[in-house]
């Protein structure tokens, strides 16, 4: 778990992100959050902290709280924890210019978490209950492109 992608990418001295990960706080929960990002195109930035980072995928379309809809998701550059709460503008020539807004935020629990499939539950306000990440089969260089989507609730014992 590195930042030094995000750091190489970013002038501090010019953006107001955060340039270290915060301490965290006992007892929280794992965070999720979803930022809307109006930059050259507009994405929704779903991040889950793992590892003392925010996991990150660029969501090119809104994300819905239904199930059956796919939505590709492109995973980009850990973040460091404490950007869940930024808000605002990054600057013209700046990584990523454009405006910053928290879209959906809560916490979430992982279910499963392979190299190629992550379950979590979700605890937001708009989107609640499990849903996946799939890591889509590598062509060349598409190793990045995941699909994120809602599943089903779980069901009952299917024996009884
Ligand atoms: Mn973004």
């Amino acid at each position: 778990m590195s930042l030094n992608t995000y750091k190489a990418k970013r002038d501090f001295g010019r953006t107001s992100e955060p340039a270290h990960s915060r301490a965290r706080a006992g007892g929280e929960g794992l965070i999720y959050v979803i930022q809307k990002h109006r930059a050259s195109r507009l994405h929704y930035d779903l991040r889950l902290e793992d590892g003392g980072v925010l996991k990150s995928w660029a969501i090119p379309k809104t994300p819905l709280n239904t199930g059956g809809i796919k939505r590709l998701a492109v995973q980009t550059e850990d973040h460091p924890l404490g950007y869940e709460d930024f808000e605002g503008t990054i600057p013209e020539n700046q990584y990523g210019a454009g405006t910053v807004e928290i879209w959906d935020k809560g916490t979430y629990c992982a279910l499963e978490a392979t190299p190629a499939k992550i379950v979590v539950e979700l605890s937001g306000r708009r989107l609640k209950g499990r849903f996946a990440l799939i890591r889509i089969k590598a062509r060349a260089g598409g190793e990045k492109n995941w699909l994120f989507f809602k599943l089903g609730p779980l069901r009952g014992n299917p024996r009884t």
